[in-house]
């Protein structure tokens, strides 16, 4: 979003002229941008061959999945429908990286048998993958390395109380079942969390994977996740991806000429490669002066984003009808009955009931997380890309409420 003349636009499209076209709430995304950061992490990483597999969750518009396989991303999947999805975008079984956790042991089955890479992450089901599949299965292996990284508690997963992967104190146990059924142990993966901001942090996850990998001589992969940290505010500190980069690309060649042998080296960014693409615009219903504080109450709420809520993260939030409004200072808050608060003591350029809002860094966990509490729509998701802005998903409608539902004789 750049603020051109004071007017804020994307790829030459004014925001508000967006919002009028398309209504309101709406999700803006700025194909551009995706790719722009799909090759900054690719770049930063020039000295070795990565793959950068998407972690589709982050939005998974079927048209965001394909700009990114465009782009040259694999996919990475924690649920059988993003496998089919990406299947059905046309990315080959072997591009994707399934990586479920606590599903039910059919689901991985399924995933198996569309020929998708596995990623085991508990020794029930390393067992259960060894009983049924013997040696003919190449699996990988999600280690959790206890590493505690991650800007909320709800996001770390590397940490030793976390459900997320095999413990890497119970490391001899994976070789035991490993060596039983003589499993075909072919990637290792690990994923510490979101929001990372020490480099140190990816490196000392790297080493504890490279300490490991001299026993599955059938060795391919090593998968380090993601955690990649991108500013909400001005002045945030972010991970530094081209020092990422470098030290990475130390560090891996130097593991290669002790391992003997190159291995591919996966990412899975979400959030570095949609979140800033990303604006949720909202209109202003009404400015409620109380003894307090003033409240803008706009047409959304934690049911189309719910990040501020749950995560207490922070979004930007710019009044892009009235840019050169005087400054003053808001409460941002929704209309659903529940306390949604996007933004408290906010100072922003005069708001009048009519205009429009948009918050940045909106395009990761933004739509993908909303839902329709208090029967309200979900909001639509235009798409700019190549100068060209395109509704990618429908409003919701009312009939949509109900179209599930089973009305039965009472
Ligand atoms: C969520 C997730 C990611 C992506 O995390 P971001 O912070 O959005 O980049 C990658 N890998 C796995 C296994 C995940 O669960």
């Amino acid at each position: 979003m750049i603020l051109e003349g004071n007017q804020y636009q994307i790829q030459g499209h004014m925001l508000t002229d967006i919002a009028e076209e398309f209504g309101t709430p709406l999700y803006v995304y700025d194909g551009d941008r995706i790719v722009e950061q799909y090759n900054k992490l690719k770049k930063a990483f020039s000295g070795i061959d990565v793959k950068l597999k998407y972690a589709a969750k982050a939005l998974t518009n079927i048209n965001i999945v394909k700009l990114l396989k465009e782009a040259g991303a694999g996919f990475d999947a924690v649920c059988i429908n993003e496998v089919k999805l990406a299947l059905k975008v046309g990315f080959e079984p072997k591009e994707i990286i399934y990586t479920p956790n606590c599903v039910a042991f059919e689901e991985i089955q399924e995933a198996i048998a569309l020929g998708v890479n596995i990623n085991i992450d508990s020794l029930p089901f390393l067992e259960k993958v060894g009983e049924v599949y013997g040696n003919d299965l190449p699996v990988c292996i999600r280690i959790n390395p206890h590493i505690q990284a991650g800007g909320n508690a709800n996001i770390q997963v590397g940490h030793i109380g976390s459900k997320f992967g095999i413990s890497i104190l119970q490391f001899d146990e994976i070789l035991e079942v490993v060596e039983k059924y003589n499993i075909n142990v072919v990637g290792l993966h690990e994923h510490t969390g979101s929001d990372i901001l020490d480099t140190d942090v990816f490196l000392k996850g790297a080493k504890v994977l490279f300490g490991k990998a001299k026993h599955f001589p059938n060795l391919k992969f090593l998968d380090f996740g993601s955690g990649f940290k991108v500013a909400y505010k001005d002045g945030d500190v972010i991970t530094n991806i081209p020092e990422l980069g470098e030290k990475m690309t130390e560090a891996v060649q130097e593991f290669f000429k002790e391992h003997g042998k190159e291995l591919e080296i996966w990412f899975e960014p979400g959030k570095f490669l949609v979140s800033e693409s990303g604006h949720f615009l909202v209109r202003t219903n009404i400015i409620k002066e109380t003894p307090a504080c003033t409240f803008i109450g706009v047409d959304s709420g934690f049911n189309h984003l719910i990040r501020p809520m749950l995560y207490s993260s922070y979004h930007h939030i710019a009044n892009i009808s009235n840019p050169e409004g005087r400054r003053k200072v808001y409460n941002v808050v929704g209309n659903i009955c529940e306390t949604d608060t996007f933004g408290s003591d906010r100072e922003i350029a005069e708001a009048r009931v009519g205009d429009f809002l948009a918050f940045k860094n909106s395009g990761a966990y933004g739509f993908e997380m909303s839902s329709n509490f208090n029967s309200r729509l979900k909001p639509a998701e235009v798409l700019i890309y190549k100068g060209k802005a395109q509704l990618i998903r429908k409003r919701q409608v009312f009939d949509d409420l109900l179209r599930d539902q089973i009305e039965i004789d009472l």
